[in-house]
């Protein structure tokens, strides 16, 4: 028997957007996809092992809250997982006041200003009498001004903001802070999505399940090298894209996050995870216990996860959050690098650092199975 010659294609990153593209082309029958990792794991930042000793499952790269409004995203992904219902909870811990809801709505406003707003129509009205005027909002801080007023705009997110991405608020695109929806009632979630779910058995499981075919081969603790691109007919690559080009038209701004472990023998927090508003360096600290799924047992000690956002160069170059501008520098560096890998018929850029775009989960997977399905047509 004769068997069919298949075509190799090469990806770079077993993140969310590599591990789609993969599962894509290898379900086509008409590709052989090797898959590598310069980490040691799969599932790129979503790895979610378990800590046997605490009985807990820990996402090394911070909590990853599943949640989308296309059905046929979770249904794509519901192929490789079960999952459990979970509707985000966040609480800010503020100075004097204690744990208020964030995005800020009813009982936020309550709790801060010792009111009994008692619907929406008092929560607009209250809003009314605190809310600056900027005709045509440029920036994060304007338009949060334009909605809370500058003093609850500062408290909330002026302070996290900078720590976050050493910028300004006013120096913050809009669109990052519209990631929070606005509230006028009690409603304590952080996400609008019609779906919102943890995977049941975490996500590594959900990402084993997604490479494992006969037809994917995956290798850890590999390094990308442009040498390795004449064996592969195509090449999808999630690595900085800044970096693929040598950095020739200048590096891209990333940012990262540190995160500090602490074993306690007790701890009390409302919700999974707290934010942090104020000036300290912490932006957020998460109980694992708290997150479905995650809880696998009785244990001695209880593991508690704060986040330090840095530059990506005081975390091992581990780039996690593009950084765009009101003013646009970064943007402009990264159009002269995509104006490059347009020119390269045989790579695709992907994911976060290879298309430089603020994803969520349900987003990358979206743009990637598009990228898959626009090639298997091409
Ligand atoms: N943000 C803030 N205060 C908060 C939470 C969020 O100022 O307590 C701003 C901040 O600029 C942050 C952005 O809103 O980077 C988006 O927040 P999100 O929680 O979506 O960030 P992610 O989970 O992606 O780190």
């Amino acid at each position: 028997m004769i068997s069919e010659i298949k075509d190799n294609i090469l990806i770079v990153g077993a993140g969310f957007a590599g591990a789609t593209i993969a599962r894509e082309l290898a379900d086509s029958g008409r590709y052989k996809v090797h898959i590598i990792d310069q980490r040691n794991h799969i599932a790129g930042n979503a790895y979610d092992p378990i800590n046997e000793a605490l009985k807990l499952r820990v996402h090394q790269y911070g909590p990853h809250i599943f949640h989308t409004n296309d059905q046929r995203i979770f249904d794509h992904l519901s192929r490789f997982t079960q999952w459990i219902p979970y509707q985000h909870k966040v609480e800010a811990w503020i100075d004097k006041a204690g744990y208020v809801p964030l995005p800020i709505n009813r009982t936020t406003l309550n709790t801060l200003y010792h009111c009994q707003l008692k619907d929406e129509a008092d929560v607009k009205n209250f809003l009314d009498t605190l809310k600056c005027h900027h005709l045509a909002p440029k920036n994060a801080q304007e338009i949060a001004e334009n909605i809370y007023g500058a003093e609850l705009t500062q408290l909330f997110f002026g302070r996290y903001t900078q720590k976050m991405w050493s910028l300004k608020l006013s120096e913050l695109p809009t669109e990052v802070l519209a990631r929070l929806p606005v509230r006028y009632d009690d409603n304590p979630h952080y996400f609008n999505d019609a779906i919102q779910a943890m995977p049941a058995q975490g996500y590594l499981h959900l990402f084993e399940n997604m490479l494992d075919h006969p037809d994917i081969s995956v290798s850890l603790s590999c390094t990308f090298e442009k040498t390795m691109e004449k064996n592969y007919q195509h090449i999808f690559n999630s690595m900085p894209i800044d970096v693929y080009f040598d950095e020739k038209y200048g590096a891209l701004p990333y940012r990262s996050i540190q995160f500090v472990h602490e074993r306690l023998q007790e701890h009390y927090q409302p919700v999974p995870t707290v934010n942090f508003t104020d000036e300290g360096m912490y932006t957020r600290q998460t109980d694992w216990r708290l997150y479905p799924g995650c809880d696998l047992g009785k244990r001695s000690e209880i593991l508690i996860t704060k986040e330090i956002p840095c530059s990506y160069e005081d975390n091992n170059f581990e780039r996690y959050y593009p950084v765009k501008t009101v003013a646009g520098e970064p943007q402009k560096i990264y159009k002269r690098y995509r104006g490059e890998a347009e020119k390269l018929n045989h790579m695709t850029f992907i994911g976060r650092c290879g298309q430089y775009i603020y994803y969520d989960m349900h987003q990358v997977v979206a743009n990637s199975l598009k990228i898959a399905r626009n090639f298997l047509v091409s």
